[in-house]
């Protein structure tokens, strides 16, 4: 037998150092996280804080930037501590994604070098956490849209609005909001308990149960100049960080997925159907080359795009190609493997069904898949179809 990455002989496009942190991120996540993640998303509750440190002691909050006590890996290894954290549970990935590549990408990019030493070592170490307030009630595939303002006020500014969706929302001591100002759009670090500033939890969500997310209400927040990321001016800022995230998602989809097909060839080969194992039937047989067909293609694709990305030459439309098929193939993987656990595959026993609905939002965020087709759309046509 070969395991579904053996069969591509992916371990052979790493180097040793890559594989020692995914070893190391896969040692974390089976110590702290996998014997606790099912009962954390049936209980909707995540101990943010205690995860944080913990994942910052290993150093994987940030660990694609430079300086300020972040590790400066490189793009593949980050990828592959997205996998690892993601064929926990995307709610896990989803927390250092937000933290590493929005939160700290965003000031590590933009922010001054006051803001810099402020916050980075302290989020890189899991001591704070950060948020990214882009979207809107009204406003999510069209951030331009955004109704929320800040208006300067003597030396102040006043900012005014409701971002919702908020990954770590409730968990976090700073919040990077994007808002409308007489300048364009501008980002602001907005400190957890400023007066005017509220978050309320999002309830009821039956995918990423184990991660929080919020709204945040700025009602007459007011912050001083300093609180203005200096380095970004325009859309562009924030998308600068959102790109920064997908690429993580192309890598983390197919941890989920890989989690969901490791299971399930197990299961097929222990469950006997018609006295003869799950697994020595041609429908299984068929479903499980296909879904590794995808898994491994997915990998390569992941592998490629991290060296494109070191090499400083990867494009946007290249991170919403890999965010578009890693996650749409995870998804049809989950679903695929649910079917061979039969009624088994329904419940939190196994993983498959947790990940399934985990992958639903992961379709959504950081762009939907609809969004990336017609930035592919764009790209092969010249003509913007977003309008
Ligand atoms: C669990 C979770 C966590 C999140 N975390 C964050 C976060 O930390 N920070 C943050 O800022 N946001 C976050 N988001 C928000 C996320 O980025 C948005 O949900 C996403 O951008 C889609 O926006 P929307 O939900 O408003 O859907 P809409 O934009 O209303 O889209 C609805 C449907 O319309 C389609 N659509 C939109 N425009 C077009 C078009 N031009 N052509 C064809 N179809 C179109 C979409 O693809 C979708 O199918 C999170 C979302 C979820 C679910």
């Amino acid at each position: 037998m070969v395991t579904p990455t053996a069969l591509f002989a992916i371990d052979t496009l790493l180097t040793d150092e890559e594989r020692e942190i995914r070893n190391t991120v896969r040692r974390v996540c089976d110590r702290e996280i996998r014997p606790h993640v099912a009962a954390w998303f049936e209980a909707g509750e995540l101990p943010a804080r205690e995860l944080a440190r913990t994942l910052g002691s290993v150093g994987v909050l940030g660990m694609h930037l430079e300086g300020y006590g972040c590790a400066g890996m490189g793009a593949v290894s980050y990828g592959l501590a997205c996998l690892e954290l993601e064929a926990a549970d995307s709610g896990l990935r989803s927390l250092v994604s937000v933290q590493g590549s929005l939160a700290m990408y965003a000031i590590w990019k933009y922010g001054s070098e006051e803001q810099k030493q402020e916050w980075l070592p302290a989020m890189a170490a899991g001591e704070r956490i950060g948020c990214f307030g882009l979207t809107e009630p009204d406003f999510g595939s069209d951030p331009a849209g955004m109704r929320t303002t800040a208006k300067r006020e003597g030396g102040d500014w006043v900012l005014n609005g409701t971002k919702m969706w908020i990954t770590n929302g409730s968990v976090s001591d700073v919040a990077v909001v994007w808002a409308r100002t007489d300048e364009g759009v501008r980002g602001f670090l907005v400190p957890a308990g400023t007066p005017g500033f509220t978050v309320n939890d999002v309830k009821h969500k039956i995918s990423l149960r184990a991660s929080v997310t919020s709204e945040l209400v700025l009602e007459g927040v007011r912050l001083p100049d300093e609180a203005m990321l200096p380095g970004a001016r325009g859309l562009s800022g924030p998308l600068g960080c959102l790109n920064e995230a997908r690429f993580g998602i192309v890598f983390g989809a197919m941890g989920a997925a890989l989690d969901c097909l490791e299971t399930t060839i197990a299961y097929a080969g222990d469950r006997e159907v018609f006295a003869r194992p799950l697994a020595s039937f041609q429908l299984t047989q068929e479903k499980l080359a296909d879904m590794a067909l995808e898994l491994g293609k997915g990998l390569l694709l992941a592998v490629h795009l991290g060296r494109l990305k070191e090499a400083g030459t990867i494009t946007p439309e290249q991170v919403s190609a890999g965010k578009l098929n890693n996650v749409r193939e995870a998804l049809e993987i989950a679903r695929k493997c649910r079917t061979l656990l039969g009624a088994s595959g329904i419940t939190l026993e196994y993983p498959v069904i947790r990940h399934a609905v985990n992958l639903e939002s992961v379709l959504t965020y950081e762009g939907t898949s609809e969004i990336h087709s017609l930035v592919l759309g764009k790209a092969l046509t010249g003509i913007g179809a977003f309008h």
